[in-house]
């Protein structure tokens, strides 16, 4: 089934998940061998070795292809390991551009990994045209964007930099993860690849680890599934089974997700513990008329706000909610809460941390999906510890 006449959540049920002919089974079997038997030597078949595809992780990249309305995704082991398996398309003495408030992870992948292969990276605030032309050189090959941001969550009109970008010759790259594809599309916008953590909203219930690249055009799709396979970074067939049987409840979990978000911000951005609040659905937010054209129906569901005090404050803060789980990570059916300074943002240079907005005061939550009554009494019994 293409489908793509479907809706998006008619086709997270269905593309990718026809029926095992050979059974009718509903739900397809999990194929869990890594290698394939031949019709004969030399003779090529759709499957050889579960290193360069399996039909497991294909039945999920097609899904996520459909749903991103790309030709074509990529699976890897992780979020990382995708952002990574993007970056194999850059070498020695090319530029990146990155957003200033970009994942913890791909910070410390451009920074303190790449660098040693040759690559340098400028980090540029991507909601200032004018930031993005001083960043720029001649060797600039890819810029990299996140909207929302993490964990400032800054909104970046993506179609204006991807123009930008294209009328320089770069490639975009547009970190998904935090919008999922049910709120925002950036292949849409023009944008080349897309990147998510299947880790978060994909998979949703905080058991698989995986990420997911998809892209337009066949040939990017060609060059980056040959250089996927010579690196070896692939999704396994049990997460792939995970992420995929995820993806079903996708939006429906995400819409819910949006709405307890949006009625716990406007509980936080009027508490009295609280000096800042930044959630791209109050109208305060400076990205907030941005994200309301550029996103589907909903401002996504992580919440950033600043506690009246100090490091010790927002610590005191995150170690006292008992529904919103100290952890990192995000998208998951169970709410969660962390300290960015000493957590997802500890990879940072503090200087840069501090230079970027993101100060020890500051609080990150994932807002999952229990009732909006309990998680406001849990936030609010904590603030009260302060
Ligand atoms: C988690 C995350 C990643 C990295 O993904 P992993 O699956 O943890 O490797 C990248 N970008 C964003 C925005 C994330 O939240």
């Amino acid at each position: 089934m293409s489908g793509e006449r479907h809706a998006f959540r008619t086709r997270a049920i269905h593309v990718g998940n026809e029926r095992d002919p050979a059974t009718g089974a509903i739900v397809p079997p999990i194929h869990v061998a890594s290698t394939f038997v031949l019709p004969g030597a030399g003779e090529p078949s759709e499957f050889d070795y579960s290193r360069t595809g399996t039909p497991t992780r294909q039945r999920l990249e097609t899904t996520v292809a459909s749903l991103e309305g790309g030709c074509g995704a990529l699976a890897y082991a992780s979020g990382m390991a995708a952002t990574h398996g993007a970056m194999l398309l850059l070498k020695h003495g090319d530029h990146v551009i990155a957003g200033t408030d970009i994942y913890g992870g791909t910070y410390r992948l451009l920074h303190k990994v790449l660098v040693s292969s040759g690559i340098s990276v400028t980090l540029a605030d991507t909601r200032s045209p004018e930031a993005l032309e001083a960043a720029r050189r001649p060797e600039t090959k890819l810029l990299w964007l996140e909207s929302p941001g993490n964990p400032l969550l800054s909104i970046t009109d993506l179609a204006p930099c991807v123009a930008w970008a294209h009328q320089h010759g770069m490639l975009v790259g547009v970190d998904n993860t935090f919008a999922s594809p049910v709120l925002t599309r950036p292949l849409e916008l023009g944008a080349d690849i897309v990147m998510h953590s299947a880790t978060k909203y994909l998979g949703g219930h905080s058991d698989a680890l995986g990420g997911i690249l998809v892209v337009r055009d066949p040939e990017l799709h060609r060059r980056l599934h040959y250089l996927q396979n010579a690196v070896g970074n692939v999704l396994g067939p049990w997460d792939s089974y995970l992420i995929q049987r995820g993806i079903k409840t996708l939006e429906l979990r995400v819409r819910e997700q949006c709405r307890t978000a949006q009625r716990l911000a406007e509980f936080l951005a009027s508490h009295p513990r609280i000096e800042r609040t930044l959630y791209p659905g109050l109208p305060q937010h400076p990205g907030h008329d941005i994200a309301t054209r550029q996103m589907d129906g909903g401002y996504g569901a992580m919440i950033s706000f600043e506690v009246a005090g100090d490091f010790a404050a927002a610590k005191r803060v995150v170690e006292g909610t008992e529904l919103f789980q100290l952890a990192v990570s995000l998208g998951a059916v169970e709410s969660l809460i962390e300290q960015p300074a000493s957590m997802s943002h500890a990879s940072y240079d503090r200087a840069d941390r501090l230079k970027h907005g993101i100060r020890d005061s500051l609080v990150r939550l994932s807002v999952g999906l229990e009732a909006f009554e309990d998680l406001r009494d849990d936030l609010d019994q904590a603030l009260r510890k302060i």
